[in-house]
């Protein structure tokens, strides 16, 4: 078998990371890693146990009792907790806010670690998230930083939210961001910065379409080299 290629995509929400990601990977062939869902699973753990996810000490505690995997139905990734698929409900705003504080303490991250590493290691990916490029996967065969301005994510954001049905307002899913946005680049573990190797694209005003031929060329360049 030949060798696994890694296709790190890191940047902050909104990005349109997941979107892009999950399309290049099906034209590729590759599996899609949403590494975002495996941190949301854990802050839903923690919103269920009543646990307050500022609460350092409670949540490293409620680790070692609990499993988070994941699994592949018709395609698209599924998450477990404990073996549940807690798919259906980790996208909503509090489960977010959780998953953006847990995800700053060390522990969570090292919680997280080894099953994306083991991910990567046996299968070709392209694997989302904010620290891919520079932590999980220092050697991935092509990183690429993907942004676009808080404006643009914000609006993508809302969209989505609103297609699920939730009640959320423009300014709220704005706040949010630039709130998880500096949590995410100013936290003391993992902070979202691109890898030095990485190919920076700035999505804003670019249809899907648009960025994602931006990427699969830059992809397709990196792995004929
Ligand atoms: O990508 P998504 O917005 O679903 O991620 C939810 C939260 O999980 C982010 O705000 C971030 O704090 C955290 N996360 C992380 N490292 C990753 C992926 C996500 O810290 N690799």
């Amino acid at each position: 078998m030949n060798k696994p290629v890694s296709v790190a995509i890191d940047g902050p929400s909104g990005a349109g990371k997941s979107t892009i990601a999950r399309i290049l990977a099906k034209e590729l062939g590759y599996i899609y890693v949403d590494t975002g869902a495996l941190y949301r699973t854990v802050g839903y753990a923690v919103l269920q146990k009543e646990i307050d996810p500022q609460d350092a000490v409670a949540v490293e505690s409620l680790l070692p009792h609990i499993t988070v995997s994941m699994g592949y139905a018709n395609g698209e990734q599924r998450v477990f907790l404990n073996g549940e698929d807690v798919s259906a409900y980790i996208r909503t705003p509090e489960v977010s806010m959780a998953a953006s504080t847990t995800s700053a303490m060390p522990p969570v991250r090292q919680f997280l670690f080894r099953l994306q590493q083991d991910t990567a290691r046996q299968n070709s990916v392209i694997m989302d998230g904010r620290d891919i490029g520079t932590v999980v996967l220092p050697f991935a065969s092509v990183k690429i930083f993907l942004t676009a301005s808080a404006e643009d994510r914000a609006q993508r954001r809302f969209l989505e939210l609103r297609e699920k049905g939730m009640d959320v307002t423009y300014e709220d899913v704005l706040a949010d961001m630039k709130e998880r946005d500096y949590n995410d680049s100013h936290r003391a573990a993992a902070p979202l910065k691109p890898a030095e190797d990485a190919v920076l694209v700035d999505t804003s005003g670019n249809t899907l379409e648009q960025s994602v031929e931006i990427l699969k060329a830059i992809i397709l360049n990196a792995l004929k080299g």
